[in-house]
C-alpha cells in the first residue's frame, strides 16, 4: 500500500529526477527563446537561463527526503514538501514540510488551547 506523496521505489525516484531534468531543460529553452524574442544578446540570455536552471536544481523541486515514522520507525521516501502524510504501518498522522516531520496533532493542541 502506498500513501500519497510516498516514493516507493528507485524507478519512481528516477522518474522524478528525469522530470526535474526535463523541467530544467524546458525552462532553459523558454528563457533563451524569450531572450531572442525581446532581442536580448544571446550571451546575456544564456546567463539568465543558466541562473534560472541553477535555481531550479538547487531549489526543492521534487526533492526526495528519507523520513522514518516517529512512532513505529517505518522508513519512507517522501517528497520534501509532501504535507500531510499518514504512516502506512501505524496510521500515525504527520506533516512533512521542508524535509522535517511535524506531528499533525499540533493543530489539535492549538484548538484546545484556544477554547
Ligand atoms: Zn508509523
Amino acid at each position: 500500500m502506498s500513501a500519497p506523496g510516498e516514493v516507493k521505489n528507485r524507478h519512481q525516484e528516477f522518474g522524478l529526477i528525469l522530470v526535474r531534468c526535463i523541467v530544467v531543460v524546458f525552462t532553459f529553452l523558454v528563457v533563451s527563446g524569450v531572450g531572442i524574442l525581446v532581442n536580448i544578446p544571446p550571451g546575456i540570455a544564456g546567463i539568465l537561463a543558466g541562473l534560472v536552471g541553477f535555481g531550479l536544481i538547487v531549489g526543492a523541486l521534487f526533492d526526495v527526503v528519507h523520513v522514518s515514522c516517529p512512532r513505529c520507525g517505518y522508513n519512507a521516501n517522501l517528497l520534501r514538501n509532501t504535507g500531510s502524510f499518514k504512516c502506512p504501518e501505524c496510521s500515525y498522522d504527520m506533516y512533512i514540510y521542508d524535509g522535517n516531520i511535524k506531528p499533525a496533532d499540533i493543530n489539535e493542541k492549538q484548538v484546545t488551547w484556544q477554547s
